[in-house]
């Protein structure tokens, strides 16, 4: 059975895009006074493009007279903050949605939503599979979403799932976690088709935020107490604000200027488009940090081709070398995919001789999920079997991880200025925080600083994932 959605006119349609993680973020409202409207709770998966997304969410309802709450029990309208990059991503959705469905009998005036990547790639047969979802969101349709909230409240199932090729959310100043650091989306959109990507069809077309109003947000952050920023996109080195003709790297240089203790991150790197202009800036701008995060996929130029990447295994050692060059302490952490369609032994191989040859202090690592609709579901065989796939992975994280606890290591008796961003997780007696280069480091409290500082400290200990030492 097909299901009739409401239209909305609001958002023009257009193509398609998407990302990865997962964690939850309650979105906290600083708003005053008495809420108008209902309590929303928001959680969100997937990657920080997501989670940078639920900040807006926030702060379009908190426009509209809605409050967030953290509390799931107390809210009147649930959102799922949706990532589809993987299977097992939206399988965790599925459960979660089962989960929810003892608040709903409990309340049957609570409006349950799917936002994001998700929403996007299912659409209506979201409506189909799980009872429960009153409401969908795609990534473009944010603005929207009150009233869509209102059409879900008389009964209706309300969806907006229009792609933009305009929509960047740039006048909307997201509703942020009190802390040190903060997300800000400086573009959306991927016009990458790798071949295995689902980003392309539920994120849409690249877009770029004029460069001012990402000027203007840094400086607010600055203002606010942030003391780090890290700028997002599902490609940021293609960032191009071409009426005000600032590329990346010129974003990056005037971000730097804004206040000179800030430091600057940013995600995530295409390698085809990290160009020596960028890295020489960030080499001569001490505040923008000394770390990239450059996905590789696979060590194999033949998989390299058939994922589409636009870059062969040489291509992309040009470019490793190119920064080690310009910046020689600069870090570097990537993705890999284990297992893709028709991966030989040898193509593995060459996946681990490329992290031998690179040195990542760290590898987000997956094993191959063939995701629908993609290019790769279309024109490729899934064709590596899950033992095979699990091995490969098994052996690439082993190495990654061998690899990181060499670097590491190498940091011993060194000293960094790390930024404090609270307790460490075992032990409240431990400050943790990140050098420069985005390792975490914990060290004992003194009692003379506190979250937010910046101090430096000599490190005396390493783990493949933690460097430990003490101020002085
Ligand atoms: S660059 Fe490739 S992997 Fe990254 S979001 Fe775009 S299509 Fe997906």
């Amino acid at each position: 059975m097909s299901i009739e959605l409401p239209t909305l006119d609001i958002i023009e349609g257009s193509k398609e895009i998407a990302t990865t993680g997962e964690e939850t973020y309650a979105a906290k409202s600083k708003r005053s006074g008495e809420a108008k409207k209902g309590k929303v709770y928001i959680e969100s998966y997937g990657c920080q493009m997501n989670f940078a997304d639920s900040e807006i969410v926030a702060a379009i309802l908190k426009q509209d007279g809605y409050s967030t709450t953290d509390s799931e029990t107390d809210a009147d309208v649930i959102f799922l903050n949706t990532c589809a990059i993987r299977d097992n991503a939206e399988q965790k959705i599925h459960s979660r949605l089962q989960s929810l469905k003892a608040l709903k009998r409990k309340n049957p005036k609570l409006v349950v939503g799917v936002l994001g990547c998700m929403a996007e790639r299912m659409k209506q047969s979201l409506f189909e599979q799980e009872k429960i979802v009153d409401l969908i969101a795609g990534p473009d349709a944010y603005r929207s979403i009150p009233q869509l909230i209102e059409l879900a409240e008389s009964g209706q199932k309300a969806a907006n799932v229009f792609l933009s090729l305009e929509e960047t959310y740039a006048d909307i100043t997201p509703v942020r976690r009190e802390g040190v650091s903060a997300f800000l989306s400086i573009m959306r959109g991927c016009d990458n088709m790798c071949s295995f990507c689902v980003v392309p069809f539920t994120r849409g077309r690249e877009r770029s935020r004029p460069f001012q109003t990402i000027l203007d947000e840094i400086k607010m952050l600055s203002d606010e107490g942030f003391k780090e920023v890290t700028l997002l996109g599902q490609n940021v080195n293609s960032y191009n604000d071409e009426q005000g003709k600032v590329n990346f790297a010129e974003l990056m240089y005037r971000a730097s200027l804004i206040d000179e203790k800030m430091r600057i991150r940013f995600t995530t790197s295409h390698p085809k488009d990290i160009s020596d202009e960028l890295v020489s800036v960030i080499a001569e701008r001490p505040n923008l940090c000394k770390f990239i995060h450059l996905p590789v996929q696979s060590g194999s130029t033949r998989i390299l081709a058939l994922m589409n990447r636009n870059h062969t295994r040489e291509d992309y050692l040009k470019k490793i070398e190119m920064i080690q060059s310009k910046i020689p302490d600069c870090a570097l952490s990537t993705d890999i995919i284990a297992g893709f369609c028709t991966e030989t032994e040898e193509d593995h191989r060459e996946t681990l001789s490329l992290l031998e040859q690179v040195r990542y202090d760290y590898a987000f690592t997956f094993i191959y999920s063939e995701r629908p609709n993609t290019p790769a579901a279309k024109k490729l065989k899934d064709d590596v079997d899950n033992a095979t796939k699990q091995r490969r992975l098994q052996e690439i994280v082993t190495l990654t991880k061998r690899i990181a606890a060499e670097r590491y290591a190498e940091s011993i008796g060194k000293v960094y200025e790390i930024l404090i961003e609270g307790d460490s997780k075992r032990s409240s007696e431990m400050w943790m925080g990140r050098t420069d280069n985005n390792r975490v480091a914990v060290f004992p409290k003194t009692g003379q600083e506190k979250a937010g500082d910046f101090v430096k400290v000599r490190i005396t200990n390493a783990t493949a994932a933690t460097l430990i030492g003490e101020r002085i």
